[in-house]
């Protein structure tokens, strides 16, 4: 069961990545993405759930419809379900297979005891800007045309990939890395990486200088400890156009973007959008 799984998903990233190079590539493990041709039982108002959240859908390269399904980080391997809805309330169920993937550990020593630590005062500043970005992330905009084949939004070395396990100072506590590190010097340009309408930006406890985009149904980007903003809540964005520069704002050691790819408010790994020969420059 378990080899036949893994020939399957195989055949699915291959397929997907060398006929038709569709993004993002299908890879149907934690803190992946798992796609349900939605075939006969699609209609334009048929809404799909998955862990009762709204999924997003779209046509794939053969003109099909699909649903793009984000996997958290701590999905169990094995079969999960979807839920579509039809207009006049049917709900039927369709079952997907999810594989196991290994994410790498880390030990991180840091020196600076805040950064591991905050105090009490930096606990509670986090808690008033928690719902702020909670409900950035869980936004939901109708959007027919959703661009999912991302250009990266900095132009540098992959400094710390999305899933790692990271245990800082030897405690006992392991933190997932829910986004993706790149390392460009301060001042680098970032950009947008598809089209997309600002949410919001702000400044917070531990993201720094912070900028939302909601690029339709549920697809949500977030760039953190940003050196300057460049852009406003409710503007509109072309792919590749100016959010601001990298920094080192908030809880970091270095200047770094970190960014988050949220689907259907569940953070994915953002390489699943990038066509990887674009971004080794
Ligand atoms: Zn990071």
């Amino acid at each position: 069961m378990i080899k036949k799984l893994f020939i399957a998903t195989l055949f699915t990233f291959t397929s997907s990545h060398l006929i038709a190079a569709a993004y993002p590539t299908i890879n149907p493990v934690p803190g992946g993405i798992a796609t349900i041709d939605l075939g006969s039982e699609f209609k334009p108002s048929t809404k799909v759930y998955f862990q009762k959240k709204r999924v997003l859908i779209k046509r794939d390269e053969n003109n099909a419809w699909q649903a793009l399904v984000g996997l958290p980080l701590k999905i169990k391997p094995g079969n999960h379900k979807v839920t579509i809805v039809k207009n006049n309330g049917t709900k039927s169920i369709r079952t997907f297979a999810v594989a196991d993937k290994d994410y790498e550990t880390r030990h991180i020593t840091i020196k600076n005891k805040r950064m591991v630590s905050p105090t009490k005062k930096d606990i509670d500043r986090h808690y008033k800007e928690k719902p702020l970005i909670v409900a950035a992330l869980k936004k939901w905009s109708d959007n027919n045309n959703v661009q999912t084949d991302f250009t990266s939004p900095v132009k540098g070395r992959f400094s710390s990939i999305f899933g790692l396990k990271r245990i800082y100072n030897n405690q006992k506590r392991i933190r997932r890395h829910t986004g993706l590190d790149i390392a460009a010097p301060q001042g680098t340009s970032i950009t947008s990486p598809a089209k997309g309408t600002v949410i919001r930006t702000g400044s917070y406890f531990f993201t720094g200088n912070t900028v939302f985009i909601d690029h339709g149904q549920g697809l949500i980007t977030m760039y953190c400890h940003l050196n300057k903003t460049d852009v406003k809540a409710g503007q509109q964005l072309e792919q590749g156009q100016k959010i601001g520069t990298v920094g080192m704002t908030g809880r970091v050691s270095g200047p770094h973007l970190h960014w988050v790819v949220s689907l259907n408010n569940t953070k994915v790994d953002p390489k699943l959008f990038l066509n990887l020969n674009d971004t080794k420059k």
